[in-house]
């Protein structure tokens, strides 16, 4: 780790307008005594539960999340879903129309929809064939305005994780803010970055409430990094990204053990892959570290449709690059697995076209 590249450089890669920002300041935020009347935020005084505004930076969520994950509350941001959270990477880091990004493909679209919303330029560098890192290539497309690099470990959609002393690499050898987007890290047997947060101001780690926690109704994405990035995102977020009802649902399910239920989901991959792979309209099934696997068959959109008839959806990726031919199926319950498994056995034996 180049122990140079240190905090006050990587916030000089905060775009200028953000750095002086003064951000709104709530009624809440002002004072921090103890009050029993509340005549300072225009609210309706009559309690029907939900008729005060919520706490803006979150502190008990914060607090439970910081406990499950073994991180400080002032290296955590709570957004509404990790889509908040990428947009924010791009309205506090890059300048529109000037700076650009770097991100792998295939990956997980938001990064290039959040690009373009806030007009900046992406540039993609392919996986290789196999879905491994191409680290020189994405050194190499860096210049001196590239100010974000994407990666998504475990990979969307191709499931698998990047070895770490990869990412360390490109954390120390690139010049902006390194991404890593680890939605599916729960399910994999890899170790998450969180443990080398500390060495790397210029890391970001976004994780998500949405998939082992199985809270994606209620939309809380997590972004993990320095404190100085964290008040950034503070700083640029809307006051109250984060509704009572929403933090309140969350508080209540993060004391719940999801420890059965991602081994359940685990234990039905391992037993999937290989029925899967032994349908002869399979060609590939790649290997997975996530909650989904990625298929290559010989007609994707026939098998697709053959699925939806019997009202089973799976993802179709088979136009995106490096996917051709390829759907995407997310690990159901162990019912939910056997009526995809069957439809997909009666479609082999010609009795579903
Ligand atoms: N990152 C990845 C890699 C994803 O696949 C997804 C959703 N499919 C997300 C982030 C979005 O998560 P959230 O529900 O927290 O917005």
């Amino acid at each position: 780790m180049d122990k140079a590249k240190d905090i006050a450089r990587i916030m000089e890669l905060v775009r200028p307008n953000i750095r002086k920002l003064t951000p709104y300041s709530t009624a809440r935020d002002e004072y921090k005594g103890r009050i029993g009347v509340f005549l300072d935020a225009n609210e309706n005084p009559f309690d029907n539960g939900y008729n005060r505004y919520p706490d803006p930076r979150q502190k008990e969520l914060k607090q439970l999340v910081a406990a499950r994950k073994g991180v400080a509350v002032e290296n955590i941001f709570v957004g509404n879903g990790s889509d908040e959270a990428i947009d924010l990477c791009f309205r506090i880091f890059c300048v529109p129309g000037k700076d650009n990004v770097i991100a792998i493909a295939p990956s997980y679209g938001m990064y290039r929809v959040s690009a373009d919303i806030n007009d900046v330029e992406v540039r993609e560098v392919q996986l290789n064939e196999d879905f491994s890192l191409p680290v020189e290539a994405l050194l190499q497309c860096a210049d001196k305005n590239s100010k974000l690099m994407f990666l998504c470990s475990p990979n969307n959609p191709s499931g698998n994780s990047f070895p770490q002393a990869q990412i360390e690499r490109l954390l120390n050898e690139f010049q902006g803010v390194v991404v890593v987007d680890e939605a599916y890290i729960d399910f994999s047997d890899h170790e998450s970055l969180l443990t080398i947060l500390p060495q790397h101001p210029n890391l970001i780690v976004l994780q998500t409430l949405s998939k082992a926690y199985g809270m994606a109704a209620l939309r809380l994405g997590l972004a993990f990094a320095h404190s100085e990035i964290m008040s950034v995102f503070a700083k640029v977020k809307y006051p109250y990204n984060i509704n009572l009802a929403g933090m309140e649902c969350a508080k209540r399910l993060l004391q719940r053990d999801v420890d059965a239920e991602v081994a359940l989901v685990r234990q039905e991959r391992t037993r999937i892959v290989p029925l899967l792979q032994s349908f002869k309209s399979v060609r590939k099934v790649y290997p997975s570290d996530a909650n989904f696997v990625l298929v290559k068959v010989d007609e994707a959109r026939a098998m697709y449709d053959v699925l939806i008839a019997a009202q089973v959806i799976v993802r179709d990726r088979s136009h995106i690059k490096g996917c051709e031919d390829c759907l995407r199926i997310t690990i159901g319950t162990p019912e939910e697995n056997d009526k995809m498994l069957e439809i997909l056995e009666r479609y082999e034996e010609g009795h579903l076209y």
